[in-house]
């Protein structure tokens, strides 16, 4: 089944994204314009960027010391991607947007994903431009957002530093005002910004005229010292190159330099770097200093920042799933092809067939036949379409919260808290897993750059590490999410499952099923409550990371069963085909649940009791 079907499928059948025509922001749409955008994304993504994603692999950034050099291929990915409008899809169209469902503008951004994850760096810039269309000042989105929704200029994200990577509190960029007049200047209050910000992606390039960066830093007290947590951190638009109130580049260049560029393991077509600010190599006005516009209120940084994360995890979440579902596809086509082994005798005493139980008179048979490799393919299927369901489930819940009525948008809101940590990190963890399934299903040949699968594996390795590690979503979903507002955003999650639960439990052949998600379900809530059972914060956290993998796998059964009730319909092959997927899930992985929930019930101690000098 190709993407584009699979895809189909989950918005026409499952989440029948054609009742948000019904909704007046997006009356003009139809089912047309929205197969059309879709059509036009999966051209440009085979066209522009499937061709090049090996390239962009060996010929990674280089500098000349001054500037970054990028392969050609990626321009033209850039150019094409923003003259498809997704950079700015779903905006309104009296700012050139589209007015998109976020659900449509996800499904479509999962083929350039698919295709070549690194070389573009959309996603970003249209986080950046996003983010000042909710907090920057009119002349912030007029200069800035508005560039960079047309292409003309690219975004980035500044929050890491050399020491401040999880602990964004100990950020050390400082920014104090710039003269007397500081707050007299049209594009927002003027500071002058010095720190160093590490593994800033796509931090310099010549893809754009100019970057806009989005700098998290601290401004100093009268005492002149940084006030320490969160609370001290702001928020300042600092573009590469000057502009004037009116958005024309000054010809100065801002005092922002690169310090280097960070060779990667994967994920080599978009640059990381080290950025200097304020190390004094330019002299915009006449002095060192990066300048820098205040965006929010001081102090207010990081909530502005987090305004946009639901949406940059489910981003980071799809990259994930569409490099698992770039290995599925190819290792599905090389299984099919690959002649090797004979068949297991399917009756008689195994001395018939010689040892193995097989016959060597008889031809060799595609590798598919074999029971281990079907395994293998049916757990890449199972975590990569299982994947995509769960984040364009959230995409719909992102509409939800942005366009339905008060008290859904609520119930979406508080949906999305709890299921975000999930949609970020389970395919993060279980697709890169169907990439070593890949590599597996290919053998000695995945092993190589011959075949694309051991590239798919190092592009995906990044994504349990970049926004917020597996460590920090743990302790975000167990730590607060599921504990927060008296359990609220558990308890409804769990009312969604048991709807679910009830109609598979009168479905032909699910009805087992349904038992087993219900039990499933309840040992998760019984986990929770003995995690916190002592109340000791330290002993509840100590297993996150297990509570996370145990609740993802309860997420994907839970999505699974639902998309069987579709699939369930017609006995198509498609339709066959989801249901074995769901059956894998709940046969060989949701029994996994017990391990991790009892190191987690009983507050296994060894993790945090173990000490230093013992290793
Ligand atoms: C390729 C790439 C691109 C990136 N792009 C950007 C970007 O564009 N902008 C940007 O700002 N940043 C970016 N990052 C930075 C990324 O977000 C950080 O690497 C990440 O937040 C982790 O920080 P760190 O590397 O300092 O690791 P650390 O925070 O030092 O973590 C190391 C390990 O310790 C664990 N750990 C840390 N603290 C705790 C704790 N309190 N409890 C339990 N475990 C803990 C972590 O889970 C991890 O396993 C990028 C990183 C990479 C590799």
């Amino acid at each position: 089944m190709s993407l584009r079907a699979t895809i189909d499928f989950l918005l026409d059948d499952w989440l029948g994204v054609e009742s948000l025509l019904q909704r007046e922001r997006f009356a003009d749409h139809s089912r047309e314009t929205f197969g059309s955008v879709l059509d036009t994304c999966a051209r440009i993504a085979r066209e522009k960027f499937a061709p090049f994603n090996r390239l962009v692999d060996i010929e990674e950034p280089r500098s000349d010391g001054e500037r970054v050099i990028l392969p050609q291929a990626t321009h033209d990915a850039w150019a094409a991607y923003a003259e498809s409008g997704m950079l700015s899809a779903a905006q309104d169209y009296d700012i050139g947007g589209m007015q998109l469902p976020y659900t449509l503008e996800s499904a479509a951004n999962a083929f350039f994903a698919k295709a070549s994850v690194s070389i573009g760096a959309g996603m970003l810039t249209t986080g950046n431009a996003n983010l000042l269309m909710v907090h920057g000042t009119d002349a912030q989105q007029r200069v800035f957002a508005f560039n960079e929704f047309s292409g003309r200029w690219s975004g980035t994200m500044c929050l890491s530093e050399p020491q401040a990577g999880s602990s964004l509190s100990d950020v050390a960029t400082r920014a104090v005002p710039d003269g007397a007049d500081f707050e007299a200047e049209p594009l927002g209050p003027r500071f002058r910004l010095r720190g160093n910000k590490m593994w800033i992606s796509a931090g310099e390039h010549e893809l754009t005229e100019n970057i806009v960066h989005l700098v998290l830093a601290k401004i100093p007290g009268p005492d002149g010292r940084l006030v320490p947590g969160t609370r001290g951190i702001s928020l300042f638009v600092v573009p590469k190159k000057m502009v004037d109130a009116q958005g024309r580049l000054t010809g100065e260049r801002n005092d922002v330099a690169l310090a280097g560029l960070n060779h990667k393991c994967g994920w080599r077509g978009t640059t990381n770097t080290l950025l200097n600010f304020g190390e004094g190599r330019f002299r915009p006005g006449g002095a060192p200093g990066a300048v820098g516009y205040l965006v929010g209120k001081p102090g207010d940084g990081l909530r502005c920042m987090f305004h946009m994360m639901n949406e940059a995890r489910i981003g980071v979440g799809m990259a994930a799933t569409m490099l698992g579902m770039a290995g599925y596809e190819a290792s599905l086509e090389y299984a099919r092809q690959r002649p090797q082994g004979r068949p297991i005798q399917p009756r008689g005493p195994a001395a018939a067939g010689g040892p193995g139980g097989k016959d060597a008179t008889q031809p060799q048979i595609p590798i598919i036949e074999h029971a281990d490799v079907k395994r293998m393919l049916l757990a890449q299927k199972s975590y990569a379409e299982g994947a995509l369901a769960l984040e364009l489930y959230c995409a719909r819940l992102v509409d939800e919260q942005h366009t339905g009525d008060a008290a859904s948008a609520q119930d979406a809101g508080l949906l999305l808290e709890v299921l975000t940590p999930i949609a970020k990190s389970w395919p993060s963890e279980w697709c890169l897993e169907a990439n070593s399934l890949a590599i597996q299903v290919h053998g000695g040949y995945g092993y190589t750059r011959d075949f694309p699968v051991e590239q798919y594996w190092r592009d995906n390795r990044l994504n349990m590490i970049h926004e917020g590690t597996h460590g920090i979503q743990a302790l975000d979903l167990l730590g607060r999410k599921v504990v927060m507002d008296g359990g609220a955003g558990l308890k409804l999650l769990a009312t969604r499952m048991s709807t679910t639960i009830e109609r598979a439990g009168h479905a032909d052949g699910l009805a087992e099923r349904a038992n087993e998600l219900a039990a499933a379900l309840q040992k998760v809530g019984a986990a929770t409550k003995a995690a916190w059972a002592t109340g000791v914060p330290e002993e509840a956290l100590a297993n996150a990371t297990p509570y996370l993998q145990a609740f993802g796998h309860l997420v994907l059964a839970w999505i699974w069963l639902d998309v069987a009730l579709v699939a369930q319909r017609q006995d198509t092959p498609v339709n066959l085909g989801k249901k074995a997927a769901m059956r894998y899930f709940f046969a060989y992985e949701l029994p996994k649940i017990d391990a991790w929930l009892g190191v987690v019930s009983r507050r296994e101690p060894v993790c945090r009791e173990m000490r230093d000098d013992w290793y």
